[in-house]
């Protein structure tokens, strides 16, 4: 997309429904989002639009988006590390990519801090996703208490330097910022916080991964966005999307925060 003479990263808005909606409330909820963003006259390819059910409806999502030719992408709440064995609950990058899913959200802070996942553990899942041509959603972000002791960009900016730890300079990966504090609080970060952080993980991947995948990347925010608040984030120029929670579970609610273009010149 070109806006003003330069190129842009094509916005990303992505749904985490976590652990919502059952295989059969799925087909229903996605077949009434795509009806509903065709009606408005949305173009998918100015803006891209991701759900990200439980595992258990994603051979339904892909059925449905498949058979009626659907411009939604899907991806997987999270990846094992491993390829395949003797992991009871796991599930594999394989089989996820068997299934169709572009994307896979690694590193939520729910799975850091209910799960323990460690840094270590978010590297490892990320190579396990590149390896099947997934595509990661990296999430980092600081809690409100390292917010207090180190300011807003420390704990992001070390949680991705750690997780590019396997990654190449040709991978296609997104980031996820998304403060923990701002995650389902009501509490979102300001813009102008969102954009701060935004712009240090941008350095980070020009650092690490070079000035070419840093300008393609797309940094989504996340926490606490709403069809309200989105437009001010998109008119960052580090925020290329959103990674949407509670709103996401809502059609019209989230609806319109895929089509924040009517409110912002982008
Ligand atoms: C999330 O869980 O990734 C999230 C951003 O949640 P919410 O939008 O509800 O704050």
């Amino acid at each position: 997309m070109v806006v003003n003479g330069l190129a842009r990263r094509t916005p990303l808005i992505a749904g985490n429904w976590k652990m919502n909606l059952d295989h059969l409330q799925a087909i229903a909820f996605v077949q009434k989002l795509a009806w509903n963003l065709k009606d408005a006259g949305h173009d998918f390819t100015a803006v891209e639009v991701a759900v990200f059910p439980p595992f258990t409806d994603l051979r339904s999502v892909q059925t449905l988006i498949s058979a009626d030719k659907l411009d939604l992408a899907f991806g997987a709440q999270d990846v094992s590390a491993q390829e395949s064995g003797a992991f009871t609950g796991e599930i594999s990058g394989a089989f996820l990519a068997k299934l169709e899913c572009q994307y896979v959200i690694i590193g939520h802070s729910e799975r850091r801090t209910l799960h323990n996942e460690t840094d270590e553990q978010v590297s490892a899942k990320i190579a396990a996703a590149l390896k099947h041509n997934l595509v990661p959603i990296i999430c980092v972000g600081e809690t409100a208490a390292d917010l207090e002791l180190h300011g807003p960009s420390a704990v992001p900016v070390a949680q991705l330097r750690a997780a590019l730890a396997n990654v190449s300079n040709a991978a296609d990966i997104v980031v996820a910022y998304e403060p923990v504090w701002a995650i389902g609080s009501g509490q979102a970060a300001t813009p102008e916080q969102a954009e701060q952080v935004a712009a240090q993980l941008r350095a980070v991947l020009q650092e690490t991964l070079g000035q070419d995948v840093a300008d393609k990347t797309r940094i989504l925010y996340g926490g606490s966005v709403k069809s309200g608040n989105i437009a001010a984030y998109m008119r960052e120029p580090n925020v290329d999307g959103a990674l949407v929670g509670g709103a996401s579970l809502d059609i019209a609610e989230f609806s319109s925060i895929v089509r924040f273009q009517k409110h912002v010149g982008r």
